[in-house]
């Protein structure tokens, strides 16, 4: 399946939640949203009750967006999940969590998911020392990732940066505020993950 190419804010009317898709669009009152908040399409606003089905279906659609991640992916990850210890849901979302994009996000240095992936596509991180341009790399606690040293005075970085002060940093990564560097502590508890999803329907939805 190709990579989503439409219209960004329909994904968030389609899953009917805030996605953060757009930077910092999706914290202003442009937000679609918060204007328009209902499903797309003719039908969109008629759309009210969903199966079980229907419902697994929209919590893994809503998670795949979020993180930007194609259907192949998500299910390679989804196996990953399935070999670790503990409960199946909260270890995908660990996963997804540890991405070199996502973990680019969350450190403040991209507005949205994919903006962090063309900047990692673009070679402007390194981990421990060595550039890294594959936004899918996973990244594990102990590692340090950094903006690389040629792209520090870039004016972008200063901008995002400032953008997303106020952006809280999750427990499972260290880094302060306005620092080019930072580091992975742990692997993301659940609690730690800043997304409205009940991960056990995913579960049920592959197990079929
Ligand atoms: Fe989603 Fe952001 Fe668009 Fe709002 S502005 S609908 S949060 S992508």
């Amino acid at each position: 399946m190709a990579r989503y190419t439409g219209a960004v804010c329909r994904q968030c009317r389609r899953e009917g939640k805030k996605l953060f898709l757009k930077g910092e669009r999706c914290y202003s009152d442009k937000c679609a949203i918060a204007r328009r908040a209902y499903a797309p399409g003719q039908h969109g606003q008629g759309r009210k009750k969903s199966s079980e089905y229907g419902l697994q279906l929209r919590a893994k659609q809503m998670t795949k967006r979020y993180y930007g991640v194609l259907e192949s992916q998500f299910r390679k990850y989804y196996g990953l999940a399935e070999k670790k210890e503990g409960k199946t849901g909260e270890a995908l979302l660990a996963i997804l969590e540890s991405r070199l994009d996502n973990t680019v996000y969350r450190m403040g240095w991209a507005s949205s998911h994919a903006e962090a992936r063309q900047l990692v596509t673009h070679g402007h991180f390194t981990i421990n020392g060595k550039r890294v341009d594959i936004p899918s790399y996973l990244t594990k606690p102990g590692e340090v990732i950094a903006i690389c040293e040629n792209s520090r005075s870039s004016e972008k970085f200063k901008a995002v940066m400032e953008a997303n002060a106020s952006r809280p940093v999750p427990k499972y990564l260290e880094v302060a505020q306005g620092a080019f560097e930072g580091k992975v502590v742990a692997f993301a508890q659940r609690d730690e993950i800043d997304l409205d999803v009940d991960e056990t329907l995913i579960v049920e939805l592959y197990s079929k």
